[in-house]
């Protein structure tokens, strides 16, 4: 087995092209959009664990680059109680700690180090098809009318992946949380959280957090209780209407959230919150699928790039010992899909608990530290989520595999 065709130039492709690069396998990346069609603008956090996979690799440092530290976390009740504060992450242990980035700066800086190493990335191929032959290669077809031949076929094709329905056609569709997410970016904000913290508000309605960018920008999301949208109708949503829809919600409380979201501008972006958090099959001759294209998260946990991180650095390890797709994705299969479905779960825990309701429930959430000194300070995490470390030089064993749960 020595090459790969990747669908998708998103996060889990990009990491597994540089880690199957890596482990001496060619790996061509496909796009379906052109390299400067970068997306919404929303940010989001790259947990400890997702860093130190990139790490493994080596990957980690353009990351850190671009990217601010997410230390603590602070719980604030709608009456501007402070609740508790917690470490995002395992940093005190004197690892890399969590980060926020814009989701388009890190797909760009991981687009950028993988082209460096060598790693080819296609753009504007949109795959239509892909079927395994009768000698076992893979065939990509391609809305251009291009086609690709490769040893294995990676779908890291996102969480509407067309090689999660190849693979089975009656994989389960992505389910909408009940929540809608909106994120923006404000400016001149009279109380600014502390920089490399997250002060998440349990309002009435709605959650909101937020952080404090290098250069003082308030960078804010929340999560609310919504109908499901299309992308088009959410769209259609302009900023002040947003704003004046999300500053209702937080009215009542007597937190900074209204204010923090009144103070923004045309910067604001929302999207229908979506979680797919068991798909039953994987795998097929020659083709297999990561990151969200297997599994997503509600966004709650903040967990769905880092754990496609991993996906891409396990998959790679598998391919680099077990050389035979099948084993090689059996192995994957059994060294990940515990892991994942337990953090989609838990996320989409957090999700129903996005509701209004007693701040109490809400506080037993995953996110919160199981045990609070006086002082509302949690022990470091060593959690199993943030936790979580690869060895690369680990040989993979074939044993690791699951039996086939189909
Ligand atoms: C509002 C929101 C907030 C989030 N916050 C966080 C957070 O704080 N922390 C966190 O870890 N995660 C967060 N996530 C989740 C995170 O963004 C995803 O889990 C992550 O992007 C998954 O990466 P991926 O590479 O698997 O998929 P994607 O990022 O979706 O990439 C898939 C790629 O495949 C391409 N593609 C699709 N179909 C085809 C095709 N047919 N042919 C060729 N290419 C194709 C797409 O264009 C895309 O580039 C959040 C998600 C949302 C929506």
């Amino acid at each position: 087995m020595t090459t790969a065709l990747i669908i998708g130039g998103g996060i889990a492709g990009t990491v597994t092209a540089m880690a199957l690069h890596k482990a001496g396998i060619d790996a061509v990346v496909h796009e379906a959009y052109p390299e400067n069609a970068m997306d919404t603008g929303a940010f989001l956090v790259v947990a400890a664990n997702g860093l130190e996979a990139l790490r493994t690799i080596d990957a980690h440092q353009p990351v850190l680059d671009q990217s601010f530290a997410a230390g603590h976390v602070d719980f604030i009740s709608d009456t501007g109680k402070r609740l508790g504060r917690k470490p995002m992450s395992g940093s005190q242990n004197g690892g890399i700690g969590s980060r926020t980035i814009r989701r388009a700066t890190l797909v760009r800086a991981l687009r950028e180090e993988a082209v460096r190493r060598g790693v080819r990335i296609e753009y504007g191929k949109r795959l239509l098809a892909a079927h395994t032959s009768p000698d076992g290669t893979v065939v990509g077809s391609f809305a251009d009318g291009g086609r690709a031949v490769a040893d294995v076929l990676i779908g890291a094709d996102g969480i509407h992946s067309l090689i999660r329905r190849t693979i089975d056609a009656a994989s389960p569709r992505p389910r909408y949380t009940g929540q809608q997410t909106v994120c923006g970016y404000a400016r001149d904000v009279p109380v600014a959280p502390d920089p490399d913290t997250y002060t998440m508000i349990f309002g009435k309605q709605a959650f909101f957090g937020c952080t404090t960018a290098p250069d003082g920008e308030i960078w804010w999301f929340t999560n609310a209780p919504a109908p499901e949208l299309s992308p088009a109708e959410l769209a259609a949503v302009t900023p002040a209407q947003w704003r004046e829809r999300l500053t209702g919600l937080f009215a009542e409380d007597r937190t900074a959230a209204a204010g923090i979201i009144g103070a923004t501008g045309e910067d604001i972006i929302a999207t229908g919150a979506y979680d797919l958090v068991s798909t039953p099959t994987w795998s097929s001759d020659g083709m297999v699928i990561v990151g969200d294209a297997a599994h997503a998260c509600a966004p709650n946990a903040a967990q769905g790039a880092s754990l496609a991180i991993e996906d891409g650095v396990v998959l790679a390890r598998c391919l680099r010992d077990l050389r035979r797709p099948r084993a090689a994705f059996a192995a994957y299969e059994g060294l990940r899909r515990e892991r994942v479905e337990k953090v989609a779960r838990s996320s989409a825990g957090m999700a129903r608990r996005t509701a209004p309701g007693p701040v109490k429930r809400a506080l037993r959430d995953a996110t919160l530290p199981r045990r609070l000194d006086r002082a509302g300070q949690a022990a470091p995490d060593t959690d199993w989520l943030t936790g979580y470390r690869i060895d690369w030089d680990e040989p993979v064993d074939g044993r690791a595999a699951v039996h086939d749960r189909r």
